[in-house]
């Protein structure tokens, strides 16, 4: 019998976890006759309520469930990197407790495996439900995406997926700190199938990602499989060069022609405070490169294990 793990990141759930459990094991008939095994692995990411405790009480009554909890909120990247090495799963699926990736999409996902696919991804073709400012900049961030990088990365893409032991290997063995996890899937390659479904709100308790944060972790994504920015810089670089080598010749001729040193004065302020401000930025992507790079020549470890079932 082939074993499908699935792994659930968890950070304060307490109120969505027994309910995904009873919700994923309604496709348990499927799992049967595709003649599966199940494992579950709930990835306490430091939660401060009773989500632990919630683990613990399945796990006494059904021996799959397994647990392993952090020593603290180390982020849903790091949460599924850490289930998906503890996963014995010959297929190894990706899922959030909140039951917005809808576990009734399980048994054609398997189909698809079956039929020869690595991995059977999903995408989300509305955004109902979400602030309409949060869906602009998303969509935004995408079509960025997709011009500066060439890793593929899918609009409206989940981490619902499914995927076979060699695919999680590979991701396993991207053992960068900074991690996209949407970018990681593309880059690794392999034969993708893709699910769409209309977005479904979360079951129970709240989102854990405010603007900031999603702000925040998209220009992870675009440092983490982009160097645009970096090139971006260099030519704005290039560019303010001739541009000032241009103002030089021109002020030359003048002051040869006219001879008049004072006047030009507001000119001069204009193109000092622009062109520093322009060096502000640059070095400040640079910058961002820098911190990057030393957050991974640290070589920290993903996460911190405190328990495991
Ligand atoms: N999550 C996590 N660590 C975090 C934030 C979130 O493990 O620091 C989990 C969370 O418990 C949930 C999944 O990641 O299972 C998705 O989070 P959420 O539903 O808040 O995100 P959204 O669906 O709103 O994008
Ligand atoms: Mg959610």
């Amino acid at each position: 019998m082939k074993i499908l793990s699935v792994v659930v990141p968890c950070y304060n759930e307490e109120e969505s976890v027994e309910l995904f459990y009873t919700e994923l094991l309604k496709q348990e008939k499927c799992f049967r006759e595709k003649e599966l095994e199940l494992e579950i692995i709930f990835v306490n990411d430091g939660s401060r309520d009773g989500t632990v405790s919630e683990v613990k009480k399945l796990h006494e009554r059904d021996k799959r469930v397994r647990l392993v909890s952090f020593s603290r909120n180390f982020g849903k990247e790091a949460a599924m990197y850490a289930g998906m090495e503890k996963a014995k799963g010959d297929y190894v699926v990706l899922m959030d407790v909140d039951l917005q990736d809808p576990p009734a999409l399980l048994p054609e996902m398997l189909s698809y495996m079956e039929q020869g696919y690595d991995s059977v991804a999903t995408r989300r073709v509305s955004r109902k439900g979400e602030p309409p400012v949060r869906s602009f900049f998303a969509r935004l961030f995408y079509r960025l995406m997709h011009k500066i990088s060439k890793t593929e990365i899918m609009d409206g893409a989940r981490d619902y997926r499914l995927m076979t032991r060699q695919m999680v290997e590979a991701i396993l063995s991207m053992q960068e700190y900074n991690r996209f996890t949407k970018g990681i899937f593309g880059w690794v390659g392999f034969e993708t199938k893709w699910l769409e479904y209309e977005n479904v709100e979360r079951a129970r308790g709240e989102t854990k990602w405010n603007f900031w944060k999603l702000f925040l972790y998209s220009l992870e994504g675009i440092t983490a499989f982009s160097t645009a920015p970096l090139m971006f810089a260099s030519l704005m670089g290039v560019l303010f060069c001739i541009l000032a080598f241009a103002l030089i010749l021109f002020t030359i001729i003048r002051k040869i022609i006219f001879g008049d040193p004072v006047s030009g004065w507001p000119s001069l302020v204009c193109i000092i405070s622009l062109v520093s401000g322009v060096q502000l930025f640059c070095l400040g992507i640079v910058g961002q490169y820098l911190a990057k790079t030393y957050l991974e020549v640290k070589r920290r470890p993903i996460y911190i294990i405190k328990e495991e079932l």
